[in-house]
């Protein structure tokens, strides 16, 4: 058995090339940010050997056996930052509509690669996929075989919605061509439905559970913010996810719908936008988190102003729920509700994923706790935190650099400059 693993290794490694071989790496940090404490600190070595930090130092130390010094001295390093709500397959365009006609499997792959990549190069090292066709159930198989370079994929393969709901893949389609998908696709409707949905998933390989437990802005539906699901379909998806000890990510728009989902023991709220005081407590009181996604609702917004961008039923949901998003998300963090960093990418251009940030913060979040909720946090609702979300000894040598201080300047997370993940570097600039 051990003979052949290694052979496998040396296969891999003939078969990857160079490029893909994570070598030992002094990276002579500047400044650090590493995801435990509340405070720069200063300069350190971080010792990568394979895929792993083994050690971090102060100051710069010098490189011994063959290992290679990386110079950020004028940079600061900080975790490799997770996304928890993207979208992968595709990206925002006027003619997005007409694409789910006009394009194959594989045009939406080889796209996905290209967005894959960007979320990458922009320092998003882990993401989690909240709902696509499956072809993002191939994409982290085909970058966790280093086939193709991005992020690390947690995916929720395709989501799940009610009849008529917002994932409801047919959504607007006439009536000749609509058809009536069910749990395979991810159509449910009753308790049955709502299991074998999640028993399906668990088949096609996904790595948690989405569902839209309302209505949503860019479905061809006319409420964005109704309930979608029942009690008891709701509790047969969450209970047979965390049976194969999946966790279940809610998009989310009104507050009913929230509350249910937040009840039947829901890991994630995303979106949140019309969140009240009431379902806010019920957030604590539940553990539940966040994804706030400020980036998607404030550029929905933008889109909906430009005549055509979108369908005519989807332009008055877009301006009423875009702008709310931010103000919400600023009550929420007051109130103590726990927030995990996402952004909804792929509503917007891929590789945008920071400008979250500066929003996070123009709301009155703390910097430093913008970044931890997209580290630490993040990782620990993946329940890899004891590989990833930090810089610590032991963990995944998942890293990235930044010129300047993000704590001053939130926005120099806009530009990220170095790019490593498990010890090999993307990015370099
Ligand atoms: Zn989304």
């Amino acid at each position: 058995m051990k003979r052949s693993y290694v052979l496998i290794t040396i296969l891999t490694v003939l078969f990857l090339g160079k490029s893909a071989i994570a070598q030992n790496t002094y990276l002579h940090c500047g400044n650090v940010i590493d995801g435990v404490q509340d405070e720069l600190l200063g300069e350190h070595t971080l010792i990568i050997e394979n895929q792993k930090i083994t050690a971090i130092e102060k100051g710069y130390q010098s490189p011994t056996n063959n290992a290679t010094a990386i110079n950020l001295r004028d940079k600061t390093c900080l975790p490799g930052l997770i996304d928890m709500h993207v979208h992968l397959e595709g990206q925002t365009s006027p003619d997005n509509y007409i694409k789910q006609f006009t394009l194959n499997t594989s045009d939406v792959a080889f796209n996905a690669i290209g967005y894959a990549k960007t979320t990458l190069m922009a320092g998003f090292t882990t993401v989690r996929d909240v709902g696509g066709s499956g072809v993002n159930i191939s994409l982290r198989d085909a970058i966790n075989a280093g086939k193709v370079v991005g992020p690390r994929i947690f995916t929720a393969g395709k989501s799940i919605a009610t009849t008529g709901g917002h994932a409801d893949p047919t959504n607007g389609w006439k009536n000749e061509i609509e058809g009536d998908p069910g749990p395979k696709e991810g159509v449910v409707n009753g308790v049955a439905d709502s299991r074998k949905a999640v028993r399906q998933r668990y088949k096609d390989g996904s790595d948690l559970i989405k569902i839209t437990a309302t209505g949503g802005v860019l479905s061809m539906a006319k409420s964005g913010t109704a309930p979608q699901f029942k009690m008891d379909e709701l509790e047969a998806i969450i209970q047979t996810a965390n049976d194969i000890g999946y966790h279940v990510a809610a998009h989310a728009h009104g507050v009913e719908g929230m509350q249910r989902a937040i009840k039947a023991g829901v890991t994630t709220i995303e979106h949140g936008t019309l969140m009240d005081e009431e379902t806010m407590n019920m957030m604590k009181e539940y553990g539940t988190y966040l994804v706030p996604t400020i980036t998607a609702g404030k550029s929905v917004a933008d889109s909906a102003k430009i005549p055509g961008y979108y369908p005519e039923v989807v332009v008055p949901k877009a301006k009423a729920i875009g702008p709310e998003i931010q103000k919400m998300f600023s009550r929420a963090y007051k109130n103590g509700v726990n927030v995990a960093f996402g952004t909804d990418a792929g509503v917007f251009a891929h590789g945008k994923n920071a400008k979250e940030f500066g929003y996070m913060v123009e709301a009155g979040m703390p910097p430093m706790k913008a970044i931890q909720s997209a580290t630490l946090t993040a990782a620990k609702i993946l329940k890899m935190d004891t590989q990833i979300g930090t810089l610590e000894s032991g963990k995944l040598a998942d890293v990235i650099a930044v010129s300047g201080n993000p704590i001053e300047n939130i926005s120099t997370l806009e530009n990220v400059s170095f790019v490593m993940k498990e010890g090999v570097i993307h990015k370099n600039q």
